[in-house]
């Protein structure tokens, strides 16, 4: 399949850099868009709690890896791709 997609990490200029997340896809609605969502806990000594948190964070999901709801996928931050956008989907790990 050829890649015209030229905001793509494999076959054209985007060089990612910076963090790189692991997360799920909760939304593949948006063209060429997928919302990864990440679960983190942390342990607050006061209340003897755990504290669960969740953020969303807006990527791009190029033409030659498409992912779709539900997948485990890796993103990496590269440079702002579009008012909301700075991440860009690098494999679907599943
Ligand atoms: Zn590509």
């Amino acid at each position: 399949m050829e890649c015209n997609d030229n905001r793509c990490p494999v076959h054209h200029g985007i060089n990612p850099r910076g963090i790189q997340l692991t997360g799920i896809v909760v939304s593949d609605k948006a063209k060429k868009t997928v919302i990864i969502e990440m679960d983190s806990a942390s342990y607050m000594y006061k209340y003897e709690r755990y504290l669960r948190k969740r953020s969303r964070v807006p990527a791009h999901n190029p033409d030659c890896i498409n992912a779709k709801t539900g997948n485990v996928v890796n993103i990496a931050e590269t440079r702002r791709l579009s008012k909301t956008k700075s991440f860009v989907v690098t494999g679907i790990i599943k």
